[in-house]
């Protein structure tokens, strides 16, 4: 067996004022594998890593456990102080006692029975712990971000822009995710589309960014650093190298469909592409939709395009990437409307979601910004918000609080309070 050394941090009182210290050492000092266990004011100044020193040497201690604060702040410096008397390094390990301790609780009797837990759950990782050499290895120097909203875009550039190469995957047809959807943004009320789409653009032409739309991530592999990915191109049934873009095939195309992007508030074509100011600004075809893919017949789209883009033929394509790092920025869904009943969401036409009113109040939305009622087009005459829908409530929804519509109503009461004006100008 081997002799592991405890040495327990008061941290001031940060630990000692919730740990009872004294209960703490009783209860561990005949576990099995301790061979010593103590305690400290301070462990991380310079005498308490002098005895950390002075107790390895003395009594020839095979691994030590330090039980203090969170290992991002001392790891480091624990496993240096070990090191220097001949210890491995990694035969030193953190007990966190202070953060996911002493910290979160008040009750002194539950933390110290807690503390007891991690330490020994930590005296266990000890036990079985072999001491490591650091290797060096090789890093692909080139990042995968997967969900080409306005995180993943920004992480894109700011990747790009340090000089290393970055694929960005995204699943929909464009890239722009939700804030494409918004109307004007908080805190400045700016145009979402004027900060959004000039990035989407930089994106497009960047040189040192491959951007995959219609693509979604199907296999990660590999190691930090190191990373083999599977990436599963989804076809596009246009061929973009020869597309121009020109959208005559979206005009013609008689096939019509629940706008997404829209909140399915109007109606798009089955190919179509996702919004105007779409990155990149082509058309995809959705097969699901398609009446040539459902009944055999059409191939409008075909006939009209005078450049042959369109290619029924297109199947599934699988790319193998190496990357060094990945950032995950796959956004949010909404809480579906249909889980609040109480509302009448789902059932009344007119209980809309937050992202519906946007489209609503944009611009560029089904209405042109104005703001009309989706049961009837008819302007409403008054209009309820309801905050916390479907969060703070344990027993029938979410027990957390979104965070955020506290904000975006504030923002949409402002908003509609300029349309309302020329609402009541109207009806005088
Ligand atoms: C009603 C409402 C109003 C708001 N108003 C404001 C505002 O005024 N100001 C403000 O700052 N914020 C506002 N927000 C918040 C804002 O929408 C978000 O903070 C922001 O859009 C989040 O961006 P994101 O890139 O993290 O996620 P998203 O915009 O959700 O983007 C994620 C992207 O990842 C893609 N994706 C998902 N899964 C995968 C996958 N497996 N593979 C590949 N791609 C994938 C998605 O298709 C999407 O394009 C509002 C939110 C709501 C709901
Ligand atoms: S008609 Fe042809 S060139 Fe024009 S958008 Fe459609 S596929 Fe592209
Ligand atoms: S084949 Fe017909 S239905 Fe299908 S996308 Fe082309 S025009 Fe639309």
């Amino acid at each position: 067996m081997k002799k592991i050394g405890v040495f327990v941090c008061h941290c001031g009182i940060n630990i000692s004022s919730t740990v009872n210290i004294e209960e703490v050492k009783k209860a561990l000092k005949s576990y099995p594998g301790v061979k010593f266990i103590t305690d400290y004011k301070y462990m991380c100044s310079e005498p308490g890593q002098t005895l950390l020193k002075r107790k390895i040497k003395e009594l020839n201690l095979d691994g030590v456990v330090i039980a203090a604060c969170s290992p991002k702040l001392h790891e480091q410096t624990f496993r240096h102080a070990s090191e220097l008397v001949g210890l491995n390094p990694f035969m030193c390990e953190i007990a966190n006692i202070r953060e996911q301790c002493s910290w979160v609780h008040d009750n002194k009797k539950e933390a110290t029975e807690k503390a007891k837990l991690i330490i020994k759950s930590i005296i266990e990782k000890t036990v079985l712990d072999e001491g490591l050499k650091p290797i060096e290895v090789s890093v692909t120097k080139k990042a995968l971000v997967i969900g080409g909203g306005i995180a993943g875009i920004q992480s894109a550039l700011n990747i790009a822009n340090s000089g290393y190469e970055v694929i960005l995957v995204e699943k929909n047809p464009s890239i722009g995710g939700r804030m494409a959807q918004l109307s004007e943004t908080f805190p400045t009320l700016d145009c979402s589309q004027c900060i959004l789409t000039p990035k989407m653009v930089e994106v497009a032409q960047h040189p040192k960014i491959k951007l995959m739309t219609y693509s979604e991530v199907l296999e990660v592999g590999g190691f930090v650093g190191n990373f083999e990915v599977k990436i599963k191109k989804k076809p596009k049934y246009v061929d973009y190298d020869k597309c121009t873009g020109c959208g005559l095939c979206v005009e013609k195309c008689p096939a019509l469909v629940p706008d997404e992007f829209n909140m399915f508030l109007s109606k798009r074509k089955a190919i179509y592409t996702q919004f105007p100011q779409a990155v990149p600004n082509k058309p995809v075809l959705d097969s699901e939709n398609c009446i040539y893919f459902k009944k055999g017949k059409c191939r409008i789209c075909e006939k009209v395009c005078t450049v042959d883009a369109i290619d029924y033929s297109q199947k599934d394509e699988i790319v193998e990437e190496k990357v060094g790092a990945i950032v995950v920025a796959t956004g949010y869904q909404l809480y579906s409307l249909g889980n609040l009943k109480e509302f009448g969401g789902g059932k009344i036409k007119d209980v809309i979601d937050g992202l519906t009113f946007e489209r609503i109040l944009s611009a560029n939305g089904p209405t042109g910004g104005e703001v009309r009622r989706p049961s009837d087009g008819k302007i409403p005459r008054e209009i309820v918000f309801i905050k916390c829908a479907g969060s703070r409530d344990e027993k029938n929804h979410n027990a957390y609080c979104s965070r955020f519509c506290c904000m975006y109503t504030t923002k949409h009461a402002s908003l509609l309070e300029g349309k309302s004006c020329q609402i009541i100008r109207r009806r005088r």
